[in-house]
């Protein structure tokens, strides 16, 4: 891999009470290698935030949100703000993950103004992008990935764009065990990083792309061993400390 260091996130969903977290991270972090790659997040649910970051606190593994509201503060029952994130001590936070495009309306007006907001919070978003059945099916993936990618940085400036991780996560592979080829996801990741590059060659360098979609430990090492894929966003798989011990193993 380039100069970039892997990176694995767990995206846990809507998984976990706070006994749960502790259980999953007192099996967890002993299995954390000493090593500074890969950079290990936890995406909890929000009523686990504070429990996975006082836990975590002593070790390397950092936690992450899986939404939040662009707004600082405001009439919006039920969200959550970036600077609410930030006074917890969440590193990153997901945002447009398809299951929030699909089930709740998130927009790609919505992002745009979401990704700088997080960054301005000292938040590291994690930006998802990616083609559903039907887009793959009718050649649309390029064209799918061009809107998501050019209108969700819109408003990111050309120095800042490193400090966003893209994850592309396949629709159609999903929770579904269905996995991308290495070859698929090698070349929606090049495409991803061409589309950076457009805005800045630096930026495309040192940009983080993960690869989503059905990662279990073993076929981790495959996908991760394209010279694009800088790491994996995993649902299913993080939901087991043994599995995404094995997961983070492979991208060492
Ligand atoms: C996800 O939802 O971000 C994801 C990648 O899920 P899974 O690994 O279960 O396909």
């Amino acid at each position: 891999m380039p100069d970039r260091t892997a990176y694995l996130a767990a995206n846990w969903k809507m998984h976990k009470t706070t006994e749960e977290t502790e259980g999953f991270l007192a099996e967890f972090l002993p299995r954390v290698p000493d090593s500074p790659s890969p950079e290990i997040v936890i995406c909890a649910p929000f009523t686990s935030l504070n429990t996975a970051i006082e836990l975590c606190v002593q070790s390397r593994v950092r936690v992450a949100a899986q939404n939040m509201h662009e707004a600082d503060e405001g009439a919006f029952t039920g969200e959550i703000s970036a600077p609410m994130l930030q006074d917890l001590g969440v590193h990153a936070v997901i945002l447009g993950h398809s299951e929030r495009r699909q089930y709740f309306n998130e927009t790609d007006e919505a992002l745009a103004r979401k990704v700088p907001v997080a960054l301005g919070a000292g938040l590291e978003p994690i930006l998802c992008v990616g083609e559903n059945e039907g887009q793959r099916d009718g050649d649309e993936t390029e064209a799918v990935l061009t809107r998501q990618v050019e209108a969700d940085l819109a408003e990111v400036p050309d120095a800042r764009l490193s400090e966003v991780v893209i994850a592309y996560e396949p629709i159609w592979a999903i929770g579904t065990g269905r996995t991308a080829t290495p070859d698929q996801a090698q070349e929606a990741l090049a495409l991803i990083r061409s589309l950076v590059a457009r805005r800045s060659e630096e930026a495309a360098a040192a940009v983080r792309i993960l690869y989503g979609g059905s990662v279990k430990p073993d076929n981790a090492a495959e996908l991760l061993s394209e010279a694009d894929v800088d790491g994996a966003l995993v649902g299913g798989a993080s939901l087991d400390p043994g599995d995404f011990a094995a997961i983070v193993e492979a991208a060492g």
